[in-house]
């Protein structure tokens, strides 16, 4: 029998048209053009539905609340499809496919995230591929899991990060395997699995708590952070050099981070390189973190760092729970 998609357009560049402002997306306009594309109809192609979200987004204007919207659509057609294919925008894609891999709880179906970086509308879009092989590895169901799929490479996608602003390749997973090539066949590759969650479906909505990103730069004067860390922030990623250090021996940082985290603050600390781990203690400039109450993110990206956060406080765990869970392997996200 043939497997039926959901296909859920929440917008992004692959549904987008001119303007004389620039791409914007258009409501009504992707069922259109998903007529001119042939092979949508071939019989090796799984049946599917198309659903359009609105407002329809560039997805660098998406937020939580958005992120919900997209699980919601997810949950309300869980038991009525295969499998489901989001349209996205590239930009924020990343982020989108790791929140859902933790809202999503007791996923048994596979959730595949894609777009373009060319439209539809356009000669070279790069739209039709990602779109037909999206919905042919949503068929397959070898990877029950939340996906990214780009210019030839399926991902898992709270691995995933974008890499090129304008490349075709625009995303890859540093730290952990693809999980297929399509060339000319589909190649899986064998990926351990995340580890279980529940027996059953369920959709974590999340919270709009505050969390925030501080990127670690030479020269950094940690003092003008310090109201935003100790009293505004609840989850804070800090993105540091290498594999966990910071500049001063953390001098200025560490007294921060104790204040911070007495005032209830989970900082989790991630690394500027998109390959590699966060080892903390390796070296002199980053064994504090730890003892002033940091925890380490090994090598999850930040994008999987910051929906974590959202996910675990939404969650409502207490602060010591959510500092151990962020250490934890829960979807996949990270190598310890
Ligand atoms: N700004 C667009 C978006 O993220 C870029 C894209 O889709 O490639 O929605």
């Amino acid at each position: 029998m043939k497997k039926r998609i959901c296909l859920i357009h929440t917008g992004g560049t692959i549904g987008m048209i001119r303007s004389d402002k620039g791409y914007l997306p258009k409501e009504g306009y992707l069922e259109t053009a998903l007529l001119e594309i042939s092979d949508l109809r071939n019989e090796k192609m799984p049946d599917f539905d198309l659903f359009e979200m609105s407002p329809l987004l560039d997805s660098s204007d998406m937020a939580v609340g958005d992120w919900n919207r997209i699980g919601e659509e997810i949950a309300s057609r869980y038991d009525l499809y295969d499998g489901f294919v989001v349209l996205h925008g590239t930009d924020t894609m990343a982020y989108t496919a790791s929140a859902l891999s933790f809202m999503l709880e007791g996923l048994n179906k596979p959730v595949i995230l894609t777009g373009s970086q060319i439209p539809l509308c356009e000669v070279r879009s790069d739209g039709r591929d990602n779109l037909i092989t999206s919905l042919l590895i949503a068929s397959e169901g070898k990877y029950n899991e939340v996906c990214l799929y780009f210019g030839g490479r399926l991902l898992r996608g709270n691995r995933a990060t974008k890499m090129s602003a304008d490349g075709l390749l625009a995303f890859d997973s540093p730290n952990c395997p693809r999980l297929a090539e399509a060339g000319i066949s589909i190649r899986y590759l064998p990926v351990q699995k995340p580890p279980k969650t529940s027996e059953s479906f369920s959709l974590c909505h999340l919270e709009d708590v505050p969390i925030g990103v501080l990127k670690v730069f030479p020269g950094i004067r940690f003092p003008i952070f310090e109201k935003l860390m100790t009293e505004r922030l609840k989850g804070i990623v800090l993105e540091t050099f290498g594999a966990g250090n910071i500049p001063g021996e953390g001098d200025a940082l560490l007294p921060i981070i104790q204040r911070a985290f007495q005032a209830g603050s989970v900082i989790t600390v991630c690394s500027q390189c998109p390959q590699g781990t966060v080892s903390l203690g390796t070296y002199k400039t980053s064994s504090p973190l730890k003892n002033a109450g940091a925890v380490s993110g090994f090598d999850m990206t930040t994008e999987a760092c910051v929906a974590k956060l959202y996910y675990l406080f939404s969650k409502h765990y207490s602060k010591e729970e959510i500092k151990s869970l962020m250490e934890e392997n829960l979807r996949g996200e990270l190598t310890k």
